[in-house]
């Protein structure tokens, strides 16, 4: 039984030194079992409170706690952490100095320091090995430890040699922990450093809290920015793949009016970090990132995390989507989805050995499954972690809130089950599907599986059907993994009872992600309205609401908006400033301006006719184009000749016109009178002013051909009706 003193001295210590009125979860018995000298492995989610885990136990032991974790520069940060509520923690890493070392080896063996964070290639030193051997070790601990698994999804060779390494320092308790593992991994780690015997403890990967979603990638930069305007002001990351990918997406995102930066590695580390706190002080609502960041990342609201591209591992995306939603508040993970994408990451692998190919190839498969499957997704993610989800419904996911049409599948589970009896349990999903199927290929052939009662019984749906009904039959627990032999599928206790006993049992179908071609790029780029697709009434209305406007403030209709602009918000209806801000030569210059009567009429005419608005999104596009954009706006800001920002951008004077032209065109006030009072005799400015004033048109071949402006150069009358929309029309 447990002493009262003793249990009070855990809580005291808790108290103590770190603050916290109460234990999290398990971590009680957790640190108890290490107390008690027991090897112990730790498998709780990122955020759950690993560290305490063994922080605790280093602080009540005697002697110094050996810490091996894989990420120099987390270390410090931990370290940093510790040394403020006043614990002698510190660091042995390739980034000491010599001198550093000295004074460190000579603080632990006079038993001043508590914990120890080492890198594992600082621990495979010969040296470094020979000072710890000196040292009183109460115990070591293995942060991350799931990278001592090649089947994992962070596999580090260095991490395999960490059991020869601490048995030099004796017989000492070891705790290993990770946020991520799946049973296959566990049992690696276990075998690895040689701890089968250990205590596991489990904690439950469930987030209630979160929603998870996949959708296809198709018309992804449309779909992204209207998921961003619906969640506008909320903390969120956008995860990429490349850096690339991470520039492009944060200024797409920035054009479109949101504050946004992008993280990556390649960002000069200023930059990286000033952008990183930028999130974190919530001077900026979404950082666009590759998977660098994130880690040891603590902000407790980021409402969403968005995959642009296809994660590489269920465990990858399990810890990205995990960073959501922290405070027990909602927490929103879209991912984007498409075969091509499954196909790119393939690709990387290729420079890899032919084991590590085959086993990225598996965790992708994983992904794939994941991703078309139309089971449960929270389901689908806590089986691949080892654990049991048996809602029929989460109500937090798009295949429980919107299910797929569902089939009588009895038959087909009854099928399968038979096809992995009758192979001895021993195939994997590909085989199982020949057999089923009838197909005669290499495999079947040399097994003589074609003399099976099941061969061929099943050659009527094809080969995606029979996988999706397998990994359904999987996820349903009447088929388990074997965990020794990779990628075999063999008959649970379920299983076995279903095949004596059958029962109804309904299936779906999966998503289909084939026909979603990735035509982002052509999407975004292409106009948002195709001829005449917008709707005559409310177009009408909105010409004569122009046309009284135009009267009351004594300017030609056409500086209001132009018709262009009057076609768009008569297709998309937009009903927010913002969304008329987004209508192509609209800026929010004119929707402060002119904008109020015609959100009005618009909103009226939605209510009075039942439109669904805001299905149709435009989106800013083109960043290339808008980093000239963006100088020129610069440039002129600081009254730079015009010229002179021609020669700079690389432009003709003539096709620097037309780019303020439709700079000023999509809302954007210039003032570019610093220029045109030195190169415009005011008389012929005047002149020009007046024909615009009473023009009905701003046509610049209209202008040209008026007989009031025929001694006036092209560029001179351009130049003029640049000055002029600028004082009028914004
Ligand atoms: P993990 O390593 O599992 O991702 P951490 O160890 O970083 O998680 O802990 C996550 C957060 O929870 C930290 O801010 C930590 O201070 C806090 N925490 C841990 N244990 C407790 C506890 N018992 N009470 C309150 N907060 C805790
Ligand atoms: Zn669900």
């Amino acid at each position: 039984m447990m002493l009262v003193e003793e249990k009070d001295a855990l809580k005291l210590k808790l108290k103590e030194v770190f603050g916290y009125g109460h234990f999290r979860g398990n971590q009680e018995t957790i640190i108890r079992n290490l107390l008690d000298g027991r090897n112990t492995f730790v498998i709780m989610p990122t955020g759950a409170g690993k560290s305490l885990c063994y922080q605790l136990p280093a602080l009540l032991l005697d002697g110094l706690a050996v810490v091996i974790s894989p990420l120099i520069a987390l270390m410090k940060n931990q370290v940093d952490q510790l040394n403020a509520y006043g614990v002698n923690a510190r660091f042995l890493n390739s980034t000491l100095s010599k001198g550093e070392i000295t004074r460190l080896r000579k603080d632990a063996l006079a038993g001043a320091v508590k914990l120890l964070y080492v890198a594992p290639e600082s621990l495979t030193k010969e040296e470094n090995i020979e000072f710890l051997k000196k040292v009183n070790v109460s115990f070591v601990a293995i942060d991350e430890a799931h990278c001592i698994s090649e089947w994992g999804h962070d596999f580090r060779p260095e991490y395999r040699r960490i059991k020869s390494m601490i048995q030099q320092l004796g017989d000492l308790p070891i705790m290993a922990l990770t946020a991520t593992a799946t049973p296959k991994v566990q049992i690696d780690i276990q075998k690895n450093l040689q701890m089968e015997d250990a205590d596991v403890f489990i904690s439950s990967f469930n987030r209630k809290n979160l929603y998870y979603e996949v959708r296809p990638k198709k018309e992804t930069k449309k779909q992204l920015i209207k998921f961003l305007r619906d969640n506008k002001g909320k903390s969120g990351i956008v995860y990429c793949l490349s850096r690339k990918k991470v520039e492009e997406i944060a200024s797409l995102i920035s054009v479109n009016g949101f504050k946004a930066a992008p993280y990556h590695a390649g960002l000069d580390p200023d930059v990286r970090e000033k952008n990183q706190d930028a999130f974190l002080n919530e001077e900026i609502d979404i950082i666009v990132a590759t998977i660098a960041f994130g880690m040891g990342i603590d902000k407790p609201d980021v409402r969403f995390v968005v995959h642009y591209d296809v994660p590489k591992s269920l465990e990858g995306y399990y810890q990205e989507t995990g960073r959501s939603g922290r405070d027990g508040l909602e927490g929103h993970c879209l991912m984007f989805y498409s075969h091509n994408d499954l196909n790119k990451l393939e690709k990387f692998n290729k420079d890899k050995s032919v084991q590590e190919r085959e086993n990225a190839r598996i965790l992708l498969q994983e992904m794939e499954f994941y991703a078309e499957s139309p089971v449960c997704r929270r389901r689908q993610l806590l089986h691949y972690f080892g654990e049991e989800f048996t809602e029929d419904n989460c109500g937090m996911c798009d295949n429980c809130v919107h299910p797929r049409e569902r089939f009588d599948g009895t038959e087909y589970v009854k099928m399968v089950l038979q096809a992995v009896k009758q192979t001895n349990e021993r195939f994997g999903l590909n085989h199982l599907v020949n057999v089923i199927r009838g197909i005669e290929d290499e495999y079947v052939k040399s097994y003589a599986h074609f003399d099976l009662e099941i061969f061929g019984k099943g050659g009527n749906e094809d080969a995606d059907f029979w996988k999706s009904v397998i990994r359904q039959t999987l996820i349903y627990q009447y088929l388990e993994k074997d965990i020794e032999n990779i990628g075999a599928l063999k008959l649970s206790k379920k299983g076995i009872a279903f095949l004596k006993k059958p029962h109804a049992i309904e299936l779906a179908r999966d998503h289909d992600f084939t026909t979603d071609l990735e035509d982002e790029e052509v999407s975004s780029e292409r106009a948002p309205v195709n001829a005449k697709a917008y709707d005559d009434k409310l177009f009408e209305m909105l010409k004569t609401l122009r046309k009284k406007i135009a009267k009351e403030r004594n300017l030609p209709p056409y500086v209001i908006f132009q018709d262009p602009s009057l076609e768009e918000m008569a297709t998309t209806y937009p009903t927010t400033k913002e969304d008329l801000a987004q209508v192509n030569g609209v800026g929010m210059g004119k929707v402060n301006k002119f904008g109020k009567e015609f959100l009005e009429t618009i909103q009226k005419y939605v209510e009075d006719n039942d439109i669904e608005t805001a299905t149709e999104v435009v989106v800013k596009s083109s960043v290339n184009k808008s980093k000239t954009k963006i100088f020129i706006i610069q440039q002129i800001d600081k009254k730079v000749d015009l010229e002179e920002i021609a020669e700079m951008a690389n432009l003709s004077f003539e096709e620097l016109l037309t780019e303020i032209e439709n700079i000023s065109y999509s809302g954007t006030k210039l003032n570019l009178n610093y220029y045109i009072d030195q190169v415009l005799d005011p008389n012929k400015l005047d002149d020009i002013h007046d024909y615009f004033m009473n023009a009905e048109t701003d046509s610049l071949e209209a202008a040209l051909n008026d007989d009031t402006l025929a001694d006036y150069t092209e560029e001179e009358i351009r130049l003029a009706r640049l000055a002029f929309m600028s004082e009028y029309a914004h």
